[in-house]
C-alpha cells in the first residue's frame, strides 16, 4: 500500500552535517534531529556545533558535536571515526561548510585587479575543496555500505554569477558541476543506491553576507540588498526553515530515483528575468 509518511521517513538514519554550527545547516541539523535522525554536527567552530547538538538533545533527539576542518583530510578522517564510534554508520552527508569573505569581494576600495590570490584561494577552497574532501572520506564509507545520500549546498551564483564575488560564484558553479559528476560516478562505479544532489538557496541573511546586504551602522538594506528583494518575486529574503522541505525530500526515500540535480530554493529569483 502506498503510504505517504513512509516516503519521507528518516527515523534512525545517521546524518553528518558539515558547517552544522552555522545558520542554514544548524536549522537542518535541528530539524533532522527533531525527526528521529541521529545527527553529527561538524564544524570548525566547536562551540557553535555544540550549541546546535545541545538543542537537538534538549528536544529529545540524539546529536554529537565534532570539531572538523573540512580542508584537512586527516581532520575529516578523525571525524568519521568519532561518528562511527557514536552511531556506527553514516547514511547522510550534508556539505554545508562554505562562505565568502570581504577580501575576495570587489568594492570601490578593492577593485577586481587587486583581489589578493590568497583570499580567492581561501573562498575557492572552502566551498569546492571543502565539499569534495568530505565526499571522498564519507563517500568511501557509503560505498562500503552500498547506500548513502549526499547533499551539497550550491547557490544562485552557480546559475549566473553575481556581481562583486567572482571566487564565490566560480566555486559554487564548481559545486553544482561536481554534484552532477559525483552522482554519475557513485551510481556507475559503486552503487545506484548512493545519491548525490544539491540545493541552491536564494538569499538568506546570515553572517557571511550580512555586510553586503545590510548597512552595518543602521541595519537598513544596502542598494544590493534592495536589488535582491526587487528580483525575488516573493519579495523577501528566505528563512532557514524555507529550505527544510526540499532538504527532507532530497534525503528521503521519496527521492529514491533523484540524483545529480541542483534544486533552487529561492522565492523565484532564478526564474525572474528582471522584467
Ligand atoms: P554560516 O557562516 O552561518 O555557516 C557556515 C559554517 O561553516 C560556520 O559555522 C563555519 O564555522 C563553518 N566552517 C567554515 N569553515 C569551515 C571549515 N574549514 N571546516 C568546517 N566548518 C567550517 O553560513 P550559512 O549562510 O548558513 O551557509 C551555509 C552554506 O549555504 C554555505 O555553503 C553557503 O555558501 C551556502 N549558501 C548560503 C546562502 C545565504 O544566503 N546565506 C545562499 C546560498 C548558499
Amino acid at each position: 500500500m502506498f503510504n505517504l509518511p513512509d516516503l519521507f521517513n528518516l527515523t534512525g538514519r545517521v546524518a553528518v552535517i558539515t558547517g552544522g554550527g552555522g545558520v542554514l545547516c544548524g536549522a537542518m541539523a535541528r530539524a533532522l534531529g527533531n525527526n528521529g535522525v541521529r545527527v553529527a554536527v561538524l564544524d570548525l567552530n566547536g562551540e557553535a556545533a555544540e550549541r546546535v547538538a545541545a538543542d537537538v538533545r534538549s528536544d529529545g533527539g540524539q546529536a554529537i558535536a565534532v570539531v572538523v576542518d573540512v580542508l584537512d583530510r586527516s581532520s575529516v578522517e578523525a571525524a568519521v571515526r568519532q561518528v562511527m564510534d557514536a552511531f556506527g554508520r553514516v547514511d547522510i552527508l550534508i556539505n554545508g561548510a562554505g562562505g565568502n569573505k570581504k577580501q575576495a569581494t570587489t568594492s570601490p576600495e578593492l577593485p577586481f585587479f587587486d583581489l589578493p590570490p590568497d583570499a580567492i584561494r581561501w573562498v575557492f577552497d572552502l566551498n569546492f575543496l571543502g565539499t569534495l574532501l568530505p565526499c571522498q572520506v564519507f563517500g568511501k564509507l557509503m560505498a562500503g555500505q552500498d547506500e548513502g545520500c549526499i547533499l551539497n549546498i550550491s547557490s544562485m551564483n552557480a546559475f549566473r554569477p553575481l556581481t562583486r564575488i567572482p571566487a564565490y560564484s566560480a566555486a559554487k558553479a564548481a559545486v553544482s558541476n561536481f554534484t552532477q559528476w559525483l552522482a554519475v560516478h557513485m551510481a556507475q562505479e559503486y552503487s545506484p543506491r548512493i545519491r548525490v544532489n544539491a540545493i541552491a538557496p536564494g538569499f538568506f541573511l546570515t553572517e557571511q553576507n550580512r555586510f553586503l546586504l545590510t548597512d552595518e551602522a543602521t541595519g537598513e538594506l544596502t542598494p544590493r540588498g534592495r536589488t535582491i528583494i526587487e528580483h525575488t518575486p516573493m519579495g523577501r529574503f528566505g528563512d532557514p526553515e524555507d529550505l527544510l522541505g526540499t532538504v527532507l525530500w532530497l534525503l528521503s526515500p521519496g527521492a529514491a530515483f533523484v540524483t545529480g540535480v541542483v534544486v533552487p530554493v529561492d522565492g523565484g529569483f532564478s526564474a525572474f528575468s528582471g522584467v
